[in-house]
């Protein structure tokens, strides 16, 4: 691979998938502005034009945040490659720090260390922007400048504590275990992605909120019965205070193996009544009882495999740094450049996964609803997903084809139409 090749291939998919990105941002801003004036026909007596035109404005308010976001992450992304900043960064960390401290590890350390750190940084604006101009504006946000420094700070600490000796292990691999070495730097990354979905509810997330055990005894019993039905058995079902940060609502289910559990944000226990929150419970159960997370792990393995082969091969290719406006380490010890390079190739070599990866959310989305109306009530369901649509301000007129390719979630009139065709027209009895 010459350099000029891989200059003027990256190059043209960093425009190809920028203009697409920007593309779907406009008819998404065009559909919702279209359809802001009227409640859409199968939603209304049950939505206010009120409330569907504070879900378009509010989706309009972050469709034009994340244009400007994509905007200012492809400028960083030439930058940093073709433009000559990682190119800088290295002979800057090169000029610091010795070639052979801690044992040459020093230097790929502190060079993945400031590249993340100044990624960090320059991210900040919008973040801030995002939380206390957007949230705020549309009466979502309640974190504090205090809070958003200490989320910050706690950030970086857990990125230190486990990405560090993650990217040490696989620079030594890179280094030492010849030729093979993406496979087993393949096998490790597996195994911490276990390992910190283990460790997720258990240390990492309680260090930015708070979980107790539900205390409402009536929904508890309740929620027993369902696991008892479902035949599921949870360390247990979690009350997590969102509302630290947000008014959103959310419920998720987390966890490996004895580690595993389901979380009901307190914002949705205050907006929903019992059998809704029931209901949706019944959903995330559907998740587990059709073993979404397994499937979807499996899947990732298989991607990432693909993912080291590639940076295997892409690694030792003198082509891949020249043409991204790096110049090897004269000296070899390119480990790190190899990673950064790749990290910043990947996601616009992988666009193409996006539409695929979401329909098959959208697929375990549409299981996991039909689960929830055979273990518990689907009206309940269909009532419980129209107030989080409301609470979190989703539009209900989004953009068809933003929905195919980028939807994690279907929209709610095809849930809901999906929900309406399993659930019986007499109500369930409980
Ligand atoms: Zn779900």
């Amino acid at each position: 691979m010459s350099a000029p090749v891989v200059a003027l291939v990256f190059a043209l998919a960093v425009l190809v998938t920028t203009s697409l990105r920007l593309w779907l941002l406009t008819r998404q801003v065009r559909h919702v502005a279209r359809h802001r004036d009227a409640v859409p026909a199968d939603f209304a007596g049950q939505v206010t034009l009120e409330a569907h035109q504070k879900a378009a404005d509010y989706t309009l308010a972050k469709a034009r945040l994340g244009a400007v976001s994509l905007m200012v992450s492809t400028v960083l992304l030439i930058g940093w490659t073709l433009m000559g900043g990682l190119e800088a960064l290295n002979q800057w960390v090169n000029a610091q720090v010795a070639a052979d401290t801690w044992g040459g590890y020093a230097r790929p350390l502190v060079l993945v260390g400031a590249f993340a750190f100044i990624g960090m940084l320059l991210d900040l604006p919008l973040e801030w922007i995002g939380t206390f101009r957007v949230e705020a504006a549309h009466g979502f946000n309640r974190t504090t400048p205090g809070l958003f420094w200490a989320d910050w700070v706690k950030g970086i600490g857990v990125g230190l504590l486990l990405g560090g000796p993650l990217l040490w292990a696989v620079l030594a691999l890179m280094k030492g275990a010849g030729a093979q070495w993406w496979l087993w730097a393949w096998a490790l990354w597996i195994g911490f992605q276990l390992l910190v979905m283990l460790l997720y509810p258990l240390v990492i997330a309680p260090l930015f909120n708070r979980f107790e055990p539900l205390k409402d005894e009536g929904l508890a019993a309740r929620v027993k019965a369902l696991f008892a039905r479902a035949g599921f058995q949870a360390s247990g079902l979690f009350v997590m205070d969102g509302s630290r940060r947000s008014s959103h609502g959310n419920a998720y289910f987390t966890g490996l193996g004895a580690s595993k559990r389901v979380v009901l944000f307190d914002t949705l226990m205050q907006r929903l009544a019992p059998d809704e929150i029931e209901a949706v419970l019944a959903h995330e159960l559907g998740h587990f009882k059709c073993r979404h997370i397994p499937k979807r792990l499996a899947l990732f393995a298989v991607v990432s495999l693909l993912g080291f082969a590639l940076l295997g091969w892409l690694a030792q290719q003198p082509g891949f740094y020249t043409g991204l406006g790096v110049r090897p380490n004269l000296d070899g010890g390119n480990e790190a450049l190899a990673l950064l390079l790749f990290l910043m190739a990947v996601p616009v070599l992988a666009y193409p996964l996006g539409p695929w990866m979401s329909a098959g959310s959208r697929k375990h989305e549409f299981e996991a609803d039909a689960y929830a109306c055979q273990h518990s009530d689907g009206k309940a369901l269909a009532r419980a997903l129209l107030k989080l649509h409301e609470d979190n301000a989703s539009t209900l007129t989004p953009d068809p084809l933003v929905v195919r390719w980028t939807y994690s979630h279907p929209p709610a009139v095809e849930r809901l139409a999906a929900i309406r065709a399993q659930t019986p027209a007499t109500p369930q009895a409980a």
